[in-house]
């Protein structure tokens, strides 16, 4: 299927972890798995992350022991250390990522420590993980911009993104975490990325802020990427990227994607159903 391009869905986790109310832990099963029959290949389920940063998502081990699994899916979620990762690996996650930020500001306020030090600690998570046949999926955010130091160069983003491709992570994910990236910076991001990568190893994570997410989905697929996140209802954003909205919503791409001649293989009418109870989790924190 070469005109295939592969939907990442990410609402349950970059979707619900920005979210004010607290869903709950039935409503978040109940949304996951109504999500399983949209046709995606992989859902980003939760994040084993310490319920200090990410209150939302304290339940990942309940959420992953609660779902009904569709064989097809492959139900993931973040593990940004080797707790995390004893915690997924216990209710048998079926892929893991770890998360890296372009700029040192980011890094240290979202992750605790400098650049280089948060890809040292994901050295024994991911040798960890894959001894144990779990995929390893590798975030960068602020591909293009940080919130406290505006554009960040595209040389750091490909020196990171050729290390944890190095380090076992069979794709890396550009993240466009504020949405300020224009397409042209895409396209620098990208050809500094193809320098050092092939398009199979690169996927695009673009938030919708500045309306810019779609055009970026463009570019990339002028380059040859053929995986993108997205999710339903455009839900979430990023608690540490203050103002930044959700990540660009699943039926726009779906809809841009099957306009351009690609297949996705989703649903077009479940997507919709789900985006709506998305946009209810939003509005007031439950599911019915
Ligand atoms: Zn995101």
């Amino acid at each position: 299927m070469n005109n295939f391009i592969n939907i990442f869905e990410m609402s349950p986790r970059d979707g619900l972890q920005n979210e004010k109310n607290f869903i709950a832990t039935n409503d978040k099963i109940k949304f996951i798995n109504k999500l399983s029959l949209c046709g995606f290949r992989k859902i980003e389920t939760s994040s084993f992350v310490s319920a200090r940063w990410v209150p939302q998502l304290a339940d990942a081990s309940e959420v992953f022991m609660g779902i009904k699994r569709n064989e097809n899916v492959k139900y993931t979620a973040l593990t940004p250390n080797e707790i995390g990762l004893d915690n997924a690996l216990k209710v048998n996650v079926d892929e893991i990522a770890v998360f890296a930020a372009a700029s040192e500001t980011f890094s240290i306020k979202n992750i605790n420590c400098d650049i280089e030090s948060s890809i040292l600690r994901f050295e024994p998570v991911i040798n960890k993980a894959l001894k144990n046949k779990i995929p390893v999926r590798g975030y960068i955010s602020c591909v293009a911009h940080c919130p406290y130091e505006g554009n960040v160069d595209p040389k750091i983003v490909s020196q990171i993104a050729e290390k944890l491709v190095n380090m076992g992570c069979y794709e890396v994910s550009l993240g466009d975490t504020t949405g300020k990236g224009s397409p042209d910076h895409t396209l620098k991001i990208l050809e500094e990325c193809l320098n050092v990568l092939t398009p199979d190893k690169l996927a695009g994570h673009f938030h919708d802020t500045f309306k810019n997410a779609l055009k970026n989905i463009e570019v990339c697929i002028d380059n040859g990427i053929k995986t993108f996140d997205s999710s339903v209802g455009g839900l979430g954003g990023c608690p540490y990227s203050p103002g930044a909205e959700g990540n660009v919503d699943t039926e726009k791409v779906n809809q841009l994607l099957l306009l351009k001649g690609y297949q996705t293989n989703l649903d077009i009418q479940k997507i919709n159903e789900c985006s709506k109870i998305a946009l209810k989790l939003k509005k007031d924190g439950t599911y019915d």
